[in-house]
């Protein structure tokens, strides 16, 4: 299947080559023309499967012709977070760089008056998260009945936030009838129901049941007292090839001290949550996409949907209480065809939760033991569609982007320096620092012949 095939316009078509994409992904195959012919969408994919571009691409056709007006956006997408709506946004810069759109981010944390100057002037795409859309258009900054076209994107998500009311209520405030695409990457209950409420005759496209089923994504669970959770993490962080990392903790609190801990001990790490205002938290995001950093220590909310290139490993700190979260979470690697490894710590607290996500997922995660450790990523299986993603980023593509590819090595390069400071620093863990020195031999891929660290021995729980 080529993009070509899909019924974009030239403009569009020379967009997505201009992006490095030589074939459209599973979603993308099946979405567009779905998209383009004006029908209703269900998706439930999972980020990484290259779903922004399938609702972004065809709405970009959709809009093209057609005039806007003021206070009434054309269309609306709607984000649980400010992170994924300026992703959704950078998006459509990129892949609309040939056409006349107008766009707007509406989204909390950042100054209102441009954001209303922008609906003033007219926009063809409204990118909103419920919140601050909900807040003017009860000023009366905004109108809603004009706009034909939404799109509901991480519905699970809003529905763990909250937004479901909000959701509802801006339904009822659209015109019917408009055009609404739905994506998710679970289908629980109240999202079916809201389905069934919004949605006309939709066309229901599945490309992957839950992020657990990624091919792509290795997945261990570890058994770990609460206590050796940071040792623990310090030492998968030196000791699994790890490039790229992101760590996600339950609480804001637990992203802040394991952020401090890993900077003491020498890692380069930064952190992002939902106490940091939005710049901030794009500065930080920044400098992880930039390879300044390359731990990032995380708190769901605000690490929701991030578009990372190459991220090759995601550590739960806790096993998130959503079971929902589970699979966002590790759905931040393996993505776009690259392979990449989870690793959730398992404590007694964790426990209950992961058994929740094994109950949602349908799959025991593999408990994490020697014969894993340090095992070079297996090349991604070249699967037929849905499941495999292999083919969406081929290595032509990961090739033309240096500067994504650059960032880990560079964050990588520094490290020998910060160890030799670490082992300076006087430490609460001193069998840690012994195998530190050890950690420095090389060591072959896929075995591994140092101490073998207490979690490695715990049995499954
Ligand atoms: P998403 O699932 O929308 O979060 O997209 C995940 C990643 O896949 C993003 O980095 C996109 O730039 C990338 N991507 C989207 N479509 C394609 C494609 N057809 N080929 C290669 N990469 C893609």
């Amino acid at each position: 299947m080529k993009f070509a095939d899909l019924g974009l316009s030239d403009e569009l078509l020379k967009a997505v080559s201009d992006a490095g994409y030589e074939e459209p992904t599973a979603i993308q195959a099946e979405a567009i023309p779905t998209v383009l012919m004006m029908r209703d969408l269900i998706g439930i994919a999972q980020t990484g499967t290259g779903k922004t571009a399938s609702f972004v691409l065809p709405m970009i056709d959709v809009l093209a012709n057609g005039r806007r007006r003021a206070l009434m956006p054309r269309s609306l997408i709607l984000e649980p977070t400010r992170e994924l709506a300026a992703q959704v946004a950078e998006n459509f810069e990129k892949y609309g760089a040939n056409h006349d759109l107008k766009m707007a981010l509406l989204i909390g944390g950042v100054q209102m008056g441009d954001q209303i100057k922008a609906l003033n002037d007219g926009v063809d795409v409204l990118i909103a998260t419920p919140g601050r859309l909900m807040d003017l258009f009860e000023r009366g900054k905004i109108l809603l009945n004009g706009c034909d076209l939404l799109v509901i994107d991480e519905a699970d998500r809003m529905l763990d936030m909250g937004f479901i009311p909000d959701i509802e209520f801006i339904c009822e405030k659209l015109p019917t009838p408009r055009q609404t695409l739905l994506f998710s990457a679970t289908m629980p209950g109240p999202i079916a129901n809201l389905a069934k409420k919004f949605l006309s005759n939709p066309k229901r496209i599945e490309v992957s049941r839950a992020a657990s089923t990624n091919d792509n994504i290795t997945a261990f669970k570890i058994p770990v007292k609460t206590r050796e959770k940071r040792e623990t993490l310090r030492w998968l962080l030196r000791n699994d090839l790890v490039e790229t990392a992101i760590i996600f903790a339950n609480r804001k609190t637990t992203v802040r001290e394991v952020n401090k801990s890993l900077q003491s001990h020498g890692f380069a790490s930064g952190e992002i949550h939902g106490d940091m205002d939005q710049s901030s938290r794009i500065a930080e995001l920044n400098r992880f996409k930039s390879g300044e950093i390359n731990i990032l220590v995380a708190s769901d909310v605000a690490a929701r949907g991030l578009d990372v290139k190459g991220v090759s490993h995601v550590f739960n700190f806790d096993t998130p209480w959503h079971p929902d979260d589970y699979v966002h979470r590790i759905g931040r690697t393996g993505r776009a065809g690259n392979l990449g490894r989870a690793f959730t710590f398992v404590s007694d607290e964790d426990a209950e939760a992961m058994a929740n996500v094994e109950k949602l997922t349908g799959n025991p995660v593999a408990v994490f033991g020697k014969k894993d450790v340090r095992v070079e990523l297996p090349k991604a299986k070249a699967k037929a569609e849905p499941k495999a993603q292999a083919k969406a980023e081929p290595e032509q593509q990961r090739e033309a982007e240096p500067a994504e590819e650059e960032a880990p090595r560079k964050a990588r390069r520094e490290r020998p320096e910060r160890k030799a400071s670490e082992e300076r620093k006087p430490r609460e863990d001193r069998p840690a620092r012994q195998r530190d020195r050890q950690d420095d031999e090389p060591v072959p891929a896929g075995e591994w012949n140092g101490p073998q660290p207490s979690f490695l021995g715990v049995s499954a729980i």
